[in-house]
């Protein structure tokens, strides 16, 4: 985990300096027109001066803010602070009790409100961004009664989550429906997930380069091993150590020496409705390996690659350390704020 520099916005009382521009059409010639004391939650400023402005050009009005002041009642510093404490992991109304130990009165929807339009902005400066290797994994989130399936896409370069979507990932063609928009929006090219079936699909169909995460490949395939190890006839369990070799190294013609093994062993021989013999089933093995060993070996020939696909696990894992405390997420639109705000490492 990166040490998260906190950093909250300066609030100042007054604005010393005139304005720049015209808001409305740019002029650059203006006439005060009065001031007023505007009250304002923050946890050590009350009270902020607003100038009233009109430009000579267009002849319209305008307020003129001190800095980390909007038109809205708290100060840019206090919206960024609750939204910190709700995704540290408090609840609203614990976020809405500190602050009143602050002395500032901010309520649980004033928070509810500060946190989802955090995320809209967040999304809206993710928005057009650039991303090259996307990480793509599935969840399950309490929401509305019972875990709903949301599939999280994180931007590998940052480890910072880009989407977050109420979609299945078992369903190739809704995940598709969904990746779509987001590879033409942001230039992705490679898909990192770990080794569903649908997710081969999808790579395939939008012709993107894919990485399958190697500690799942790893697990399966060990099991598999492991498995074969027992049932094998002795003559054959070099063929398993070779395996066993392959996954461990890796290297980028390892499909080659899988159908060489695969030549050497004797062809299938049960018929159509008998169990696999345990010789048939190691030729399976070799058979699936080999067609996906170049999703397991992209990141030899992309550095920006990962070979694993930590990084979106670890996303998910800060998504669902604050699901566990927000009890339940009542709606989609809340669940996708909440859970974009909170797999990021800082707001
Ligand atoms: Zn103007």
């Amino acid at each position: 985990m990166p040490i998260v520099v906190l950093k909250l916005p300066n609030v100042k009382r007054n604005r010393e300096e005139r304005p720049k521009k015209c808001p409305y059409c740019e002029g650059e010639t203006f006439q005060r027109w009065g001031s007023v004391n505007k009250p304002v939650k923050d946890v050590s400023v009350r009270n902020v001066k607003v100038y009233r402005y009109c430009c000579c050009h267009c002849q319209r009005t305008f307020r003129h803010y001190p800095a980390g002041n909007t038109r809205a009642d708290q100060t840019e510093r206090l919206r960024l602070f609750v939204v910190l404490l709700w995704t540290l992991g408090l609840s609203y109304r614990a976020s809405s009790w500190i602050m009143s130990g602050l002395k500032v009165r901010v309520s649980c929807m004033t928070i509810w409100r500060d946190v989802q339009e955090a995320a809209q902005q967040r999304q809206k400066r993710n928005q057009w961004k650039p991303v090259r290797v996307l990480g793509l994994d599935g969840a399950y989130v309490l929401g509305w009664g019972e875990k709903q399936p949301v599939l999280v896409a994180v931007d590998v370069g940052t480890g910072e989550p880009l989407a977050v979507g109420y979609i299945n990932e078992y369903d190739p063609q809704a995940v598709r429906r969904w990746l779509e928009p987001l590879v033409q929006r942001h230039g992705i090219t490679v898909l990192v997930t770990d080794d569903l079936f649908s997710y081969k699909i999808v790579a395939e169909t939008l012709q993107l380069g894919h990485q399958v995460c190697q500690f799942h490949v790893r697990r399966w395939v060990a099991k598999a091993l492991k498995d074969l190890q027992g049932t094998i006839p002795k003559e054959w369990s070099w063929v398993l150590e070779e395996v066993r070799q392959l996954i461990e190294v890796l290297p980028p013609d390892g499909s080659r020496s899988l159908y060489a093994l695969w030549k050497q062993l004797p062809g299938r021989r049960s018929l159509p409705k008998q169990a696999r013999s345990a010789l048939e089933q190691l030729r399976n093995l070799l058979v699936r390996l080999h067609d996906h060993w170049q999703s397991y070996c992209a990141f030899h020939s992309e550095p920006e690659v990962p070979w694993t696909n930590n990084s979106t696990e670890r996303a998910i894992g800060r998504m669902k350390m604050r699901a566990r405390t927000v009890r339940g997420y009542k709606s989609w639109p809340g669940m996708q704020s909440g859970l974009m705000l909170a797999g990021s490492y800082a707001s």
